[in-house]
């Protein structure tokens, strides 16, 4: 019989706990500091916006947190999620390593953002709050919310920012089907987009701008909560649910990794799948964790870390991580979910601490990685994947000249099929790739909060 492809766990294997990293970094991460003060933010400070439950689970230290019932029943309905040996994209490229993926895009909406969705809809739902807003850029993360406030009966408020709203009505048509509203950024509806309106009214829009108006309309109604997709410490605590299965499935096919990697944006994937990882990082430092990176807005391998803003407007806490500036709009890569200027600051103090290491990489570079990927393993990935698809290649095709067997598992955050568009530009030629846009970044950089 040939080699096993597919490594399932069954729903009894579920993890029942997340994994908090927090206690097994040399040094904790620098606080977040209110906007106004410059002081570490509270729980106080924060509860306008967030249910008690995920303010906890943002500053706890306990190595794990109990995962409710509630979410699990829920998670359930797609996870465990496969971890796939790539045998015949390790036979395309003629390589002596052994490649594996973990695919989250077996999920409702395709990618892994649900992992936290369904927790940050439970607790609101827990906590007596009715309405979670929020913004999406290319759609992702807002049909995730939309899908979660619908298994538990919650109002789901949407900021789209507004060129993904006209370019993708693909993902604009999911949120409304699980009874979303959705708004292109910068709306009418908020000061902090008519302010963006009245200094340009063809805004295309940003997710800073659409962050803004998310947590304006949070902040002005008591029973209305924030949510966020990535960046904050119970995003990535949510998402290690996926490292979690990854350990028990590398363990079943019987190998020890060398190489994992996964695509970053605002860290949660990544972090999600690697951070169980880091004990074992630990203790043999020769297992190296890699962050791939767009080389258009390349936060960890250029940015300067720093505390910054999450947002256009200063209204969020600012956070220390590796920053390109909140003021910088990155270049029109088609990985819209990677277009992000900052980073999760657990993500950052990993790579600080030596514990994570960043590669980037060009769009054109990785959309070839991503057709070989369709072609030998028959699954079309998300853009922003296509970055750890990317990676994966060169550290396999590596192998292939030192004539290493290494075993090189990376992250599929999700599949491609409401990205054809994205595709077709590719097939057809007219992709650029953008240099490091350095003069953008210096601009941006100068506006960096003095604290
Ligand atoms: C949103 C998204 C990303 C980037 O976000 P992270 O928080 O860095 O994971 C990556 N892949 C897919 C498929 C996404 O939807």
């Amino acid at each position: 019989m040939s080699e096993t492809r597919k490594f399932l766990l069954t729903e009894k294997d579920l993890p029942n706990a997340w994994f908090n990293v927090k206690p097994h970094l040399l040094e904790q991460p620098s606080p977040p500091l209110h906007p106004g003060t410059l002081q570490p933010v509270g729980p106080d400070d924060l509860a306008p916006l967030f249910p008690m439950a995920l303010i906890m689970q943002e500053v706890t230290t306990d190595p794990y947190v109990d995962i409710p019932g509630g979410v699990l029943d829920i998670l359930r309905m797609w996870r465990p999620t496969p971890l796939v040996r790539a045998s015949n994209l390790e036979k395309a490229l003629d390589t002596p390593a052994k490649i594996f993926f973990k695919y989250e895009g077996v999920s409702p909406v395709g990618s892994h953002k649900p992992n936290t969705a369904v927790p940050q809809a439970y607790y609101n739902k827990q906590e007596g709050r009715p309405r979670v807003t929020t913004e999406t850029g290319a759609g992702q993360w807002g049909c995730s919310l939309a899908m979660a406030a619908a298994q538990f009966g919650l109002e789901c408020d949407v900021w789209m920012v507004k060129v993904s709203y006209g370019q993708k009505p693909g993902r604009r048509t999911l949120m409304r089907s699980f009874g979303a509203s959705v708004q292109a950024s910068p709306s009418t509806s908020t000061n902090a987009g008519r302010a963006v309106l009245a200094a340009h009214p063809d805004s295309p829009g940003s997710l800073g701008i659409a962050i803004s108006e998310a947590v304006e309309a949070a902040a002005v109604d008591p029973n209305a909560s924030y949510c966020l997709g990535s960046v904050l410490d119970h995003v990535l605590l949510h998402q290690t649910i996926v490292g979690q299965e990854v350990v028990k499935q590398l363990e079943m096919a019987g190998v020890v990794p060398d190489i994992m990697l996964g695509c970053v944006g605002g860290g949660s994937n990544f972090g999600g799948f690697a951070f169980p990882f880091i004990p074992e990082k630990i203790k043999r430092p020769e297992l190296r964790l890699v962050a791939c990176e767009p080389a258009a807005c390349p936060t960890i391998t250029r940015g300067k870390y720093a505390y910054d803003f999450g947002d256009l407007a200063g209204l969020t806490p600012l956070l220390k991580t590796h920053t390109l500036g909140s003021q910088f709009v990155p270049p029109p890569v088609h990985a819209g979910g990677l277009r992000y200027h900052g980073m999760a600051p657990l993500v950052s103090a990993c790579a600080e601490q030596g514990l994570i290491e960043a590669a980037s990489f060009q769009q054109n570079e990785c959309f070839e990685a991503a057709i070989l990927f369709t072609k030998t393993e028959g699954i079309l990935p998300a853009p922003e994947s296509s970055h750890a698809i990317r990676g994966a290649v060169v550290e396999a095709l590596k192998c292939k000249e030192s004539g290493e067997s290494k075993t090189i598992v990376f992250n599929l955050s999700g599949h491609g099929y409401f990205d054809t568009s994205s595709y077709d530009a590719y097939l057809a030629g007219e992709l650029v790739d953008y240099e490091y846009p350095e003069e953008a970044i210096d601009e941006a950089m100068r506006d960096l909060p003095q604290v």
